[in-house]
């Protein structure tokens, strides 16, 4: 593989599989219950012991887990929700999908992280929630976003879709917000495929969301089994947001193998920091000192003398798979078209995003790869001019 690096492109993110991870799901295709089985409580306890929440709901995808969180919250026709303007999509669509209206919040340019100044300045009567975006693997600063929301009697949600295993303050991501959404998507820190996962302190918040995945019916598919009878009721409007148990036998086993991944990860971004404090024209964002970072995503920024699409075309042709995370969301032509956004709404977070690139992060990134990716950078960022 390292003999092919000039021709294989370095992805900027890949899961990692082992042989435990490919028994672990085997057993479960021998098993009786192929979904809405033990194996799926299994990874609700296994992620609310590792996260300390007092509840999990594990759901098909980190798209569904806010959504639920919206159904959870009860935002209907017209309610406003504030989202960060740089996030992905899915963390405002959430909002939409059940008829509430996103709200764009600026980001703080150094860390990419929503601007608690910014929120508070954007909260009216309509105002039912705020969702923090740990950007990048970066816990936001959730005193300051507690005290605001506190303050106007509304819920604090965390889009951790980045952050699971990372902490603020001592306090581990799945706590640090009334609702947690986290994803398992390949490219994220453990996968199932596709997956996702509510935490909550709330009881009636984790019901909520439990009947939301299965189509607003109280009973799943097992208990009917278990008591012997054939009789439900759909007391509301739901979906199927259900995992499989052959997704979560992976979740389980991948989570065992968080702590050492994510370690791997600080390690490769201590490396890049070092490298690139040497290269003054891809300049990593800012750690906060009172978190610690998951490290989901490396991003840089192109400083005024290098122009991001061409350090795109440059790392890309040295086999350097970069990646742009995010465009505003409120700038896509959908938001444009049905919610009257456009630019000057969030001017940091239009002009920040034009310099960001994400470079390859993943715990198997082997050495001599971030090797490559170094000499890359160096390449990249003495480019002669913006060409
Ligand atoms: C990945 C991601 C999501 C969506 O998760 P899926 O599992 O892909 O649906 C939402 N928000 C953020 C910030 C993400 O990175």
């Amino acid at each position: 593989m390292t003999a092919t690096l000039n021709t294989v492109t370095v992805p900027y993110g890949r899961q990692w599989v082992d042989e435990d991870d490919i028994a672990a799901v085997a057993a479960v295709l021998r098993s009786d219950w192929l979904t809405t089985g033990p194996m799926v409580e299994g990874f609700e306890h296994a992620i609310a012991d590792y996260t300390g929440a007092a509840h999990a709901v594990a759901v098909s995808s980190g798209t569904a887990a806010l959504h639920a969180i919206m159904k959870a919250l009860g935002i209907r026709l017209g309610d406003e929700v504030i989202v960060p303007a740089v996030t992905f999509v899915a963390t405002a669509n959430a909002v939409v999908l059940q008829g509430g209206i996103p709200i764009f919040a600026d980001i703080e340019p150094c860390t990419m992280l929503i601007d608690p100044a910014d929120v508070e300045a954007k909260i009216t009567s309509r105002t039912k929630a705020v969702v923090a975006v740990d950007y990048a693997g970066q816990p936001c600063d959730y005193d300051r976003l507690r005290a605001i929301t506190d303050r106007h009697g509304i819920a604090l949600v965390a889009d951790a879709c980045h952050s699971l295993g990372a902490s603020y303050k001592g306090r581990p991501s799945g706590t640090l917000a009334d609702l947690t959404a986290f994803s398992f998507h390949p490219v994220k820190h453990i996968t199932t495929g596709e997956g996702g996962m509510v935490t909550t302190h709330n009881p009636n918040w984790a019901e909520r969301m439990r009947r939301f995945r299965n189509h607003g019916i109280a009973t799943d598919h097992r208990q009917r089994a278990e008591s012997g009878s054939w009789y439900y009721e759909m007391q509301d409007l739901g979906c199927n947001y259900r995992i499989t148990d052959i997704q979560c036998a992976l979740g389980v086993s991948q989570l065992r193998k968080l702590h050492g991944w994510i370690e791997r990860r600080q390690e490769i971004a201590a490396r890049y920091d070092a490298a690139l404090g040497e290269s003054c024209r891809l300049l990593p964002l800012k750690s906060r000192p009172d978190a610690s970072h998951a490290r989901h995503l490396y991003v840089v920024k192109t400083t005024a003398k290098l122009n991001r699409d061409s350090a795109f075309r440059a790392f890309r042709d040295e086999g350097i798979g970069v990646n742009v995370h995010y465009s505003p969301v409120h700038l896509h032509p959908y938001y444009q078209r049905n919610f009257g956004t456009g630019p000057g709404l969030c001017p940091h977070a239009e002009k920040v995003s034009l310099r960001l690139l994400s470079l390859p992060m993943f715990p198997r990134l082997h050495d001599d790869e971030i090797d490559a990716v170094i000499a890359a950078a160096h390449k990249v960022g003495s480019m002669k001019g913006d060409v």
